[in-house]
């Protein structure tokens, strides 16, 4: 039976290695070791899934409730081009290179339409 674990302290794709009658995942790399149980094994895999999806997911979703706390209440600096309302949350993230403004978001106060300027 062939499994495939990443080392959770580097990275590394761990090779299976019976020591004394027993399989161990062993890191070629930092020599961290751990005996090869399925269970274990299956679990650690989806940690490290769970870890790699979050943060991305994160900085995408911006239609999402999670405002950043630099978020305000503007009034008349825009208008809603859904409902005409002219009072919206007006927040800035970067969304490109470090070097470029940030990107100016809206969302409406009334509706939830969500939209965005490129200053
Ligand atoms: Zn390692
Ligand atoms: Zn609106």
């Amino acid at each position: 039976m062939s499994q495939i674990m990443f080392c959770p302290k580097c990275g590394s794709l761990m090779k299976p290695r019976r020591i004394n009658g027993r399989l161990y995942m062993i890191c070629p790399k930092c020599g961290y070791k751990v005996e090869a149980d399925p269970k274990k094994v299956s679990s650690s895999l989806k940690m490290k899934e769970t870890i790699q999806h979050t943060p991305k997911d994160k900085t995408i979703v911006v239609d999402g409730e999670a405002l950043p706390p630099t978020a305000q209440v503007l009034k008349g600096v825009t208008v809603c081009p859904k409902c005409g309302n002219d009072e919206v949350i007006v927040w800035m993230m970067q969304t490109r290179a470090a070097d470029e403004p940030p990107t100016r978001f809206y969302r409406c106060t009334k509706c939830g339409y969500t939209w965005r300027e490129y200053a």
